[in-house]
């Protein structure tokens, strides 16, 4: 005799090997859940709630919304059947409670202390129920708190063909026999009709989870793609989403439908492609509806989610009879919907601190939809007949626990930040008229609080300046903002007047530093400078000094005009039209000589350009190549990337590498020039020094001989002047040649940014060029050329498909049949149709690639 587990005996034990191993380990406490945390959010909804009833006509919501607590909903389904085991289930009269009788099994040996009756209560046996029926008692109300900002999860479960998908999809042929899901989304766009007041936004997702991995059942569509990375699950203060799960925005019913159509077709479709049943997965549908209100101005709105969950069929195989992939399948669902069980149940104790969300795919997926925070309803589908009654017996058990499990729905209220802007504004000018009214009952006369407009900062500045000279005893202070621009105005004088002296002395000097050496001689003649500009009697380096001033320019020295020029520099890069600034720092000549470290990296293309650049240079650096051996010819394709450059170079690189050349020679050129100017620099600077030493031995052999004076006024002989006039001149050089110089070195250092950027562009095309090149496969180049094949989905549906005649015949006959059950009909048979010659072009557009593919 085989023993099997019963499905009892093994979520029990999942139970208290979950809690005990605890998977999660360090996983954070969720804090709604902290005793504490809960009695203060009891608190605050008590006070809420009588907050409310004070203000009973008033709309807004002063704190996140706290339902009371809710048992999760739990309802029987039972799939019609002549064969019902009428003996052995048997309903009671309050339609809740279903009895259990089990005949003694007399082949067992413990036949005394078999248990053989059990009772279970529930929400509501379903027994021969429409799907109508099914869906006013089941979803109805979960749907529409979803619009008021509660979350839903409705799920069914129960043995594989006990009518899951029937009860949550429905017959998709058959309007009538439609399931909650196209219910639920008809219910969903029917209220956001009768509600003008807000603006709702309906987005659908359809997950399905299969042995832990996580397919998107909307990828399909053209404009989704199949995604390259697998999908995560990521958690964030908003909630839990999947990574890499489309989302799809729907303004109508129509567009919902064939989103559920598409969905539908796909699970149909990867059951057999990948040889899996269907009822082996567990498919989430979502719906996600956002509601703002149109006539509030409330920053707060309101999102939620309805989950509808097919799981996994809950039928237990028994060890001995499953191997390979079926027993692989049956224990990853078994894990799966005991962790479920385990998380709603932990969600329902309120002693519990942690939560098992993330044990499995399926729990952690519905992490914020599931107990807790939102509305719950579970529907058991079992078997009416006698064979299946043990996984009824099982089914009913679940049932019954997750019915004891409350939960507490709370709305899920977010903020608007443009909105909250616009509430702000209204209340600062609300504050304003306030200040106003201070103002006025202080006596003070109307101030004005805005920032201020130019006439007010000149008027300011006015005062700030008759302040400082003395005609303006005080500046009377109104306010903060008045106080603040006061402060700016003396920044502003103060650094204007700096400026008026500076270019005042400018001015005086100036007019003795003109190159008129007549002047000069008469000035020096008439004794009232030296020789070296200073003047007769003053302690040396005070007074104006001939020629010193313009040796503030010396190089090494900070000085104003080192930044002006920089100033400059950089305006005239931005008129050139350079996309970033130059850098600050000084540009030496021989800077870039340090830029030029060969790289270590071997075969790399960036080598070969520094390289370039070695070689090009005016002042090449011995180059040992070690790196030609690094270029072999490779024997298989693709091509060596230093080779491949090459040949970038000479095609489509050839016009940026022009550019990049041009540049580089330009820079060169630049780079020789200073170097000279450099040169010239230094010789200019000898002869100057050269010039000084003859000038102060001239000056000293005439102390030696006696000077000739004559009424205090010094004389100088020839000789001596000549070397004055020649200093002068050297120094004139000298400075021009410096001006250079600079200018060279700001040109440098634009056109190496110039360089940089031509190289970093001639790389990053190469990549591309060399990736399209040899890695994408020949087809979907040839593919995505013009003229290539085409890509299905890529072209609009609109323009290829025109209905075969069997898709004609079958519209208007299902128009005929089936439409009279209405108006509201009409969306879900569109849909369909839609979807099916979606799916007749698409095995036409195979069919037509294979073809040419041979
Ligand atoms: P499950 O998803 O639980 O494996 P299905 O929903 O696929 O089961 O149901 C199995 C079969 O039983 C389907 O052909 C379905 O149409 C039928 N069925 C299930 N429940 C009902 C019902 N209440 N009324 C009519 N047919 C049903
Ligand atoms: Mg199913």
């Amino acid at each position: 005799m085989t023993t099997t587990i019963t499905s009892h005996h093994f979520l029990s034990t999942c139970s208290v090997l979950g809690s005990v191993l605890d998977l999660e380990g360090g996983f954070k406490q969720d804090k709604r859940h902290h005793p504490v945390l809960q009695a203060a959010c009891y608190l605050i909804s008590e006070l809420k709630l009588s907050q409310m009833m004070r203000s009973k006509n008033s709309n807004k919501h002063y704190f996140t919304k706290m339902g009371s607590r809710k048992k999760v909903h739990a309802f029987v389904r039972v799939r019609p059947t002549d064969d019902f085991a009428h003996e052995m289930i048997k309903y009671r009269d309050d339609n809740k409670t279903i009895d259990i009788h089990l005949k003694k099994d007399s082949r067992r040996g413990v036949v005394n202390n078999q248990q053989t009756d059990w009772s279970f209560k529930l929400d509501r046996v379903l027994h021969d129920a429409s799907q109508d029926l099914v869906y006013e008692t089941v979803a109805k109300d979960v749907v529409s708190q979803a619009l008021n900002g509660f979350n839903g999860t409705i799920m069914c479960y129960g043995q594989t063909g006990a009518g899951k998908t029937y009860t949550m999809t429905g017959a998709t042929e058959n309007y009538k026999h439609r399931g909650i899901l196209p219910r639920a989304l008809q219910q969903v766009f029917k209220m956001i009709e009768e509600r003008p007041t807000h603006a709702i936004t309906v987005r659908v997702s359809y997950l399905e989870i299969y042995n832990e991995s996580l397919f998107d059942l909307l990828s399909t569509l053209p404009y989704v793609g199949p995604s390259v990375t697998p999908m995560t699950i990521v958690e964030n203060p908003q909630g839990v989403f999947i990574k890499g799960l489309s989302v799809h925005l729907t303004s109508q019913e129509e567009d919902a439908f064939s989103l559920l159509f598409e969905g539908e077709t796909n699970r149909i479709i990867a059951s057999h492609t990948m040889n899996k049943n269907s009822s082996r997965s567990h498919c989430i549908f979502t719906i996600y509806v956002e509601a703002r209100s149109r006539t509030l101005s409330d920053e707060k709105y309101v999102t939620s989610k309805i989950n509808l969950v097919d799981l996994a069929g809950s039928e237990r195989l028994g060890k001995s009879r499953s191997e390979g992939r079926v027993l692989k399948e049956a224990t990853y669902i078994n894990k799966s919907l005991s962790f479920l069980e385990q998380a709603i149940i932990a969600l329902g104790d309120q002693k519990r601190d942690h939560i098992p969300f993330r044990q499995c795919k399926l729990t952690h997926a519905l992490k914020d939809s599931l107990g807790g925070n939102c509305n719950m309803v579970l529907v058991t589908n079992i078997y009416g007949e006698a064979a299946q009654l043990e996984e009824t017996l099982s089914s009913l058990r679940f049932a019954s626990r997750m019915k004891l499990v409350t939960t507490e729905p709370t709305v899920n209220e977010k903020y608007d930040a443009e909105r909250m802007v616009k509430n702000l504004e209204k209340e600062l000018a609300l504050l304003k008229q306030e200040l106003a009214i201070h103002d006025s009952l202080a006596n003070r006369t109307l101030v004005n609080y805005d920032p201020m407009d130019e006439i007010q900062i000149a008027e300011i500045n006015s005062q700030v300046r008759r302040y400082l000279e003395g005609t303006l005893e005080e500046i009377d202070i109104i306010n903060l903002r008045q106080i603040q621009e006061v402060f700016n105005q003396f920044r502003v004088v103060l650094s204007q007047q700096e400026q008026e002296v500076e270019s005042t002395l400018r001015r005086k000097y100036t007019l003795i530093d003109k190159n008129d050496y007549a002047a000069i001689s008469a000035v020096q003649k008439a004794g009232l400078v030296d020789a070296d500009g200073h003047l007769v009697g003053e302690p040396d380096g005070q007074g104006f000094g001939l020629g010193v001033a313009p040796f503030s320019t010396k190089p090494g020295k900070k000085s104003k005009s080192k930044k002006m020029f920089k100033e400059q520099l950089s305006s005239s890069a931005r008129k050139e039209g350079a996309s970033s600034p130059l850098s600050g720092k000084d540009l030496d000549v021989s800077t870039s000589k340090t830029q030029l470290t060969p790289s270590s990296k071997d075969g790399d293309v960036k080598d070969m350009v520094v390289r370039d650049r070695e070689t090009s240079n005016t002042e090449p650096l011995a180059s040992d190549s070690p790196k030609e051996e690094l270029r072999p010819p490779r024997p298989s394709t693709p091509p060596a990337k230093p080779v491949a450059f090459e040949d970038f170079k000479n095609e489509r690189g050839s016009e940026i590498n022009r550019i990049f050349k041009e540049n580089k020679s330009i820079l060169n050129e630049r780079r020789k020039r200073a170097s000279e100017t450099t040169q010239r620099i230094n010789a200019i600077k000898r002869e100057i020094d050269m010039t000084k030493e003859a000038l102060n031995l001239q000056k000293s052999l005439r102390e030696k001989q006696g000077e000739y004076e004559n009424k205090g006024l010094m004389i100088i002989d020839e000789e001596e002047f000549l070397l004055i006039l020649k200093l002068k001149d050297l120094k004139k050089q000298y400075r021009t040649e410096y001006q250079d110089l600079r200018d060279l070195r700001a040109e440098i250092q634009y056109c190496q940014h110039l360089v940089d950027q031509c190289r970093h562009r001639l790389l990053t095309e190469f990549d591309i060029w060399y990736n399209e090149s040899f890695f994408v496969p020949e087809d979907l180049q040839m593919a995505v050329k013009p003229g290539g094949s085409i890509r299905p989905g890529m072209m609009p549906l609109s323009k290829i498909v025109s209905l075969g005649e069997d898709d004609q015949d079958r519209f208007s006959q299902l128009q005929q049949t089936t439409l009279p059950e209405g108006p509201d009909s009409v969306s879900f048979y569109n849909a369909k149709v839609k979807m099916e010659q979606k799916h007749n072009y698409l095995k036409t557009m195979m069919g037509l690639q294979q073809a040419h593919r041979k």
